[in-house]
């Protein structure tokens, strides 16, 4: 069971060669400088993986066929085949993707939010089963590995055609990345490589219901993404309904973390707040909402919520929305409301589930933890 939720890159077998977009920059250099070749040939071959998205050995064309030919006997670099491509009225794009165990995940890009963004997936389905979320019904599959959650960005910029410096990630796609935190770290540290993407990790959103030993290890991190923390109650009596987690790692203590957590200059942490109609929307929600958040660097994001066939709640209306963003800007938050996108296919938040995953090797929150 463990050894499929963590699949090991460095286990390789003749048949299995070693997968070389499971290896950060200095790994690959070694597992190339084991061959008896220069170590910078390794760097090479990084770079043709991740700054030039070429996963095909006989195209690194500044290497000799006779090192190309050994690199091909040894190691393969796994790119998840895109299996549909849809494309939403608004331009959203979702990939849904088939890993090399068969498995699916869902990749999206989202044009002009004015930024280009790519939404990338951390696990196949989620164990955290928030009541409002769709990728919470699958229950947990499995974990990604680092290649599958960085290569998710390859393919998408491939599809997309968009070069390293002009999009944006968010890990908000499927799965809890703090719950599947070792390769999250190292999938970041391969896409802020200078050598590679080089993305600077400030393009890079990392969301979590709050998986506090997660966030703690995180603090401590010299590579520091974003932080956006899916909040979504006022009270821990609400909470531990909605972000079941909340039962384990309570909003006081969530809460305090934040306070503590270290933040570079004029960085803020983002708070979602998905909006369910009579339930988490009313005035006194917004005015503890405001006295919780005082004293942190925060912005608030409202995430009218994106209503499906299972989810039993409503999106409030538009009013009730403006009229709640409405009392944090009066007490001086920062607010956004997220327009939805996509939804006509399905790839807005919250919405992604692959159907024939679910229910397979489902895990939920109680056992996960
Ligand atoms: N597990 C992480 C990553 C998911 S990010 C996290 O929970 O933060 C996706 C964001 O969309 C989260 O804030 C999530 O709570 C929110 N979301 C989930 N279902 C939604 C829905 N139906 N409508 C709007 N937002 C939703």
């Amino acid at each position: 069971m463990l050894a499929d939720l963590f699949p090991d890159p460095m286990s390789a077998s003749p048949a299995h060669p070693i997968d070389l977009a499971e290896l950060d920059r200095p790994q690959i250099e070694q597992a190339v400088a084991d061959l008896g070749v220069p170590r910078f040939h390794g760097t090479q071959v990084f770079q043709w993986i991740w700054a030039r998205g070429v996963a095909d050995f006989s195209r690194m064309t500044d290497l000799s066929q006779s090192l190309r030919t050994r690199l091909e006997e040894r190691f393969r670099i796994a790119t998840p085949a895109i299996e549909t491509r849809q494309v939403s009225s608004d331009g959203t794009t979702k990939l849904l993707l088939r890993l090399e165990d068969g498995r699916h995940i869902e990749a999206v890009y989202i044009p002009d939010t004015p930024a280009q963004t790519f939404c990338v997936s951390t696990q196949v389905g989620c164990a955290m089963n928030c009541a409002f979320c769709l990728t919470g019904k699958m229950g947990l599959v499995r974990n990604l590995s680092a290649g599958e959650i960085a290569a998710q960005v390859r393919v998408l910029a491939h599809a997309t055609g968009l070069g390293p410096s002009s999009f944006n990630i968010v890990l908000m796609g499927m799965g809890e990345p703090l719950h599947n935190y070792d390769a999250t770290m190292k999938a970041i540290g391969i896409l802020t490589d200078a050598k590679g993407l080089a993305l600077h990790p400030k393009r890079i959103t990392l969301s979590t219901v709050g998986v506090l030993p997660g966030l703690e290890k995180l603090a401590q991190e010299p590579l520091m993404p974003n932080l956006a923390i899916s909040l979504h109650a006022t009270t821990n009596e609400q909470r531990d309904q909605l972000v079941p987690v909340n039962r384990k790692y309570t909003l006081e203590d969530l809460i305090e973390t934040c306070k503590r957590f270290p933040l570079a200059k004029r960085r803020r942490i983002m708070f979602e707040y998905v909006m369910l109609d009579g339930v988490n929307d009313t005035p006194e929600d917004a005015r503890r909402l405001v006295r919780l958040l005082s004293g942190i660097k925060a912005k608030v994001n409202l995430l009218p919520l994106n209503e499906a066939a299972g989810i039993p709640f409503t999106r409030p209306a538009d009013d009730r929305v403006n009229a709640f963003a409405q009392i944090l800007v009066d007490h001086g938050l920062v607010v956004t409301v997220r327009r939805s996108r996509g939804r006509d296919i399905r790839a807005a938040c919250g919405q992604l589930i692959v159907e024939g995953e679910r229910r397979s090797a489902g895990q939920r929150l109680g056992t996960a933890l």
